[in-house]
């Protein structure tokens, strides 16, 4: 009896202190994720912005109200910032659609100015690493601003001029399909250009001129080799995941991520469950979102009154026709693969928040600790942990920034 009451004590004992280590490594995991500058490279919010109802000052919650980044929970998950993204749908390539792409672009960019200087206390636009650094020392969310897809740089190309005097520092070419500057990763009828247009090419010379960072997400992988030679700075790919993880053209493969790091890039890994898993298409469920989707509009323009009764029908679809859900571990699976590819000196994060990312474990950007604790546990330092989050990103913008003609002799 004693000896068992002994054991007994014994194994509590063991628990306690496993339990006490545990909580350890939390609390160092969260001292250190709240000393990092703790930057996403994706943040595809900005659709948010012209939903009526929705503010970024106001704590949402994702399950319910398809949102996954607000001030509130920005600070509740330590981000610090990151780029705000003017995403532009690739539309028809004639004239009137290029004009639509023009002023959709303009639209987004003012919106997105609109929201920086309505909420001016919380959020600052930021156009350098020491811009970042003083925002975010002053408790301030750091706003840059990017764009995914140059679309709305077809009609005029030297309109990228006006968006960079208006806080444009990073370029994403295409998105989905090809367009006048390049190629997609993804278009079903495969190359136009073979990589670059001319177009493309130019517009390339015009962002290193600039000091713009170019950005080869969603484009093709012969748009990806041709940014790297022609580009006179280092590039990114602002959300990405890995092919030798799941193979999908939109993600890349390792001989190109260790070009990438050799040339200086970065490559910040995307959180979109699509790329990070096999997940077969129902067509029976893709129909039914479809109708959905016909019946409610586009999601970006879903007033705050409608959701409820959208979602509901959403998620009836979805239990009728379950599909796979990537998870955490399947994102860290990526993320720590593409680490131990390009070393930690060449890898951040851009997790396509508001724009699909978000796994089962992760669903909004207060879940970002978890990122951090699983580096630690996975053994990395706490310099390594803010290279990730932020160090890399800013280096590359003033590599790029410093190839720029704005700092030429
Ligand atoms: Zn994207």
């Amino acid at each position: 009896m004693k000896r068992t009451l002994l054991a007994l004590a014994t194994t509590l004992a063991v628990l306690a202190s496993a339990d006490i280590a545990a909580k350890d490594a939390t609390a160092e995991a969260a001292r250190i994720h709240e000393g990092a500058l703790v930057l996403d490279t994706h943040l595809d919010t900005p659709a948010n912005l012209r939903r009526p109802g929705w503010s970024i000052a106001d704590d949402h919650r994702h399950e319910g109200e398809l949102s996954q980044v607000d001030l509130p929970r920005m600070k509740a998950g330590g981000l610090d910032g990151g780029f705000w993204v003017i995403y532009t749908a690739q539309g028809a390539r004639d004239d009137a659609g290029k004009r639509a792409a023009r002023d959709h672009g303009l639209e987004r960019l003012v919106s997105i100015r609109e929201m920086l200087a309505a909420h001016a206390s919380d959020m600052e636009l930021a156009l350098t690493p020491a811009d970042a650094e003083r925002i975010a020392s002053a408790g301030r969310r750091v706003s840059f601003i990017s764009m995914e897809n140059a679309a709305p740089l077809a009609s005029d190309p030297s309109l990228l001029e006006v968006y960079h005097r208006l806080g444009l520092r990073m370029l994403g070419i295409t998105h989905v399909r090809n367009n006048e500057f390049g190629d997609s990763s993804t278009d079903p009828a495969g190359a136009e250009w073979n990589g670059l247009s001319p177009a493309g090419r130019a517009l390339v010379e015009q962002a290193n001129r600039l000091g713009i960072v170019l950005d080869a997400s969603h484009a093709s992988d012969a748009v990806f080799d041709q940014l790297l030679e022609l580009s006179r700075a280092p590039i990114v790919l602002s959300h990405t995941s890995a092919d030798a993880v799941y193979g999908h053209p939109r993600n890349i493969g390792d001989a190109r991520i260790r070009q990438l790091a050799a040339k200086g890039g970065v490559i910040h890994v995307n959180a979109y469950g699509g790329y990070l898993v096999d997940i077969p298409k129902v067509p029976e469920r893709e129909a039914a979102l479809e109708a959905l989707s016909e019946k409610f509009g586009p999601e970006e323009r879903l007033p705050a009154s409608r959701v409820t009764a959208y979602l509901s029908e959403r998620r009836a679809i979805e239990a009728r026709y379950p599909v796979k859900r990537a998870t955490f571990d399947d994102y860290m699976s990526h993320l720590l693969h593409i680490i131990r590819v390009a070393g930690v000196d060449h890898v951040g994060i851009g997790a396509d928040w508001d724009g699909g990312g978000g796994v089962v474990g992760m669903e909004d950007v207060t879940a970002l600790p978890r990122i951090t604790e699983a580096l630690l546990a996975a053994g990395y330092s706490e310099g390594d942990v803010r290279k990730i989050w932020g160090g890399n990103l800013l280096r590359v913008l003033r590599q790029v920034q410093d190839a720029s003609d704005a700092s030429a002799p």
